[in-house]
């Protein structure tokens, strides 16, 4: 008799919880799955939750159940490829298993300049978001740094729910450098009629009690720090011997399989998924998730004895959501570039609220639709 193959899942985020509800339903594999927290956090919405929206809370019990998940709650805390285990702070006993997928995701680099991480709230983290909401209780000025697409979803959130404040948007480069001009016109609209001010090619040397200091010794006050420039990911993969980049993600092929150990897959922010021409995706769910349907493919390819297919993916979109009724939708090259008009205004605000409602609501239960789209490419 062949014996049942043991599958462990860590990280019950976006991609994790996807890819082990998928396994377990489709697969004879054990599958079980192990997330530091209990409950499933929409990271998506961590700059709603910063501006005081209630999002419900969903346990990780209810969405595994039924499924034949076995949920572990528990931190990681090392992996061992050569004995094939890896390490819980919780428990004697190492997890074994016979194929690991590695899904631990991203978190705020708040080591990027000193004071960050005494004085900034990340909205990377949901404890951090919460801390910042509140915050701005009693805070009448927030500093938000960094305008990358969560910089921009924050800041614009922070501005449309709290008319109040002062609302200050600190950009590295130019503001909305992941836009063509259409989409740049729009995104000053939509930030001025909000009243975010502004600072574009500004650096940030240091967050302090006080506010920010920029590296051309300005002083910027603000009573609250919202940190959205730079994430990073868990040391765990590359501590173990496992292969990773310059950045600590996960060097995988084209079928999301580990560069160094075939009995590892890597999906999600925690791993470089890499296209058949070459292209590393960037951190994000919607890559993620073509990332992980591409995962599940192959493992139940393998298992089956068919050759896998490679990740297919020709092109990105970014859909940022500026405020409740205005957002930008905007078609991206793999490497970034900004191509074509991009849609605005109220139909963007409504897709995302369905890109939301799918990634948070939907698929974590009934995970078909990133499958199918990988599929397709
Ligand atoms: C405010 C905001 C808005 C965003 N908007 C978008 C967007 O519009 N579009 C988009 O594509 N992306 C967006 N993102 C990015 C997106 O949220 C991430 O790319 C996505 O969450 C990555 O999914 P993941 O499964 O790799 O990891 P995560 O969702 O981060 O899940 C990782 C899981 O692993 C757990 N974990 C970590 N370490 C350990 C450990 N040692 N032991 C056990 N468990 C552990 C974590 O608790 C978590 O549950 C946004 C992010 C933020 C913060």
């Amino acid at each position: 008799m062949t014996k049942t193959p043991r599958i462990a899942v860590l990280g019950a985020g976006y991609t994790g919880l996807t890819i082990a509800n998928l396994l377990a339903r489709r697969t004879a594999a054990d599958v079980t799955l192990v997330n530091d927290r209990p409950d499933f956090v929409e990271r998506m919405r961590n700059h709603q939750v910063a501006a005081g929206r209630t999002v419900r809370r969903r346990p990780l019990r209810d969405l595994v159940s039924g499924t034949g998940v076995r949920l572990v709650v528990d931190r990681v805390t090392r992996l061992d490829p050569a004995a094939r285990h890896v390490e819980l702070a919780g428990a004697a006993e190492p997890l074994g298993y016979d194929l690991l997928v590695y899904a631990l995701g991203s978190h705020a680099d708040l080591d990027a300049v000193p004071g960050a991480a005494e004085h900034a709230c990340a909205v990377a983290g949901v404890e951090q978001a919460q801390r910042l909401r509140d915050r701005l209780r009693t805070a009448g000025t927030v500093a938000v740094v960094g305008a990358g697409p969560t910089g921009l979803e924050t800041a614009a959130e922070l501005a449309e729910t709290h008319p109040g404040h002062t609302v200050r948007l600190i950009s590295g480069g130019t503001l909305g450098r992941e836009l063509t001009e259409p989409g740049r016109d729009h995104l000053r609209r939509v930030l001025d009629r909000l009243g975010v001010q502004v600072w574009e090619n500004t650096a940030v040397a240091k967050v302090d009690a006080g506010g920010v200091l920029l590296e051309d010794g300005r002083h910027l006050s603000a009573e609250a720090v919202a940190w959205t420039a730079g994430f990073t990911v868990p040391a765990l993969a590359g501590q173990a011997g496992l292969a990773v980049d310059e950045h600590g993600r996960m060097l995988v092929d084209a079928t999301l399989r580990s560069a160094s150990h075939p009995e590892v897959y890597g999906i999600g922010d925690a791993a470089a998924a890499r296209t058949r021409d070459g292209h590393v995706l960037r951190m994000g769910c919607g890559p993620g998730s073509l990332a992980g349907a591409c995962a599940f493919h192959a493992i139940t390819a393998r298992m089956a004895g068919r050759d896998p297919q490679p990740l297919r993916v020709k092109d990105d979109t970014l859909c940022i959501g500026l405020g409740a009724w205005d957002g930008i939708l905007q078609s991206t090259g793999l490497d970034g570039v900004p191509h074509g008009k991009p849609l605005t205004g109220r139909p963007v605000a409504l897709i995302k609220r369905a890109v939301l409602r799918v990634t948070g609501r939907y698929n974590p239960r009934h995970p078909g639709i990133g499958v199918i789209a990988a599929r397709q490419g």
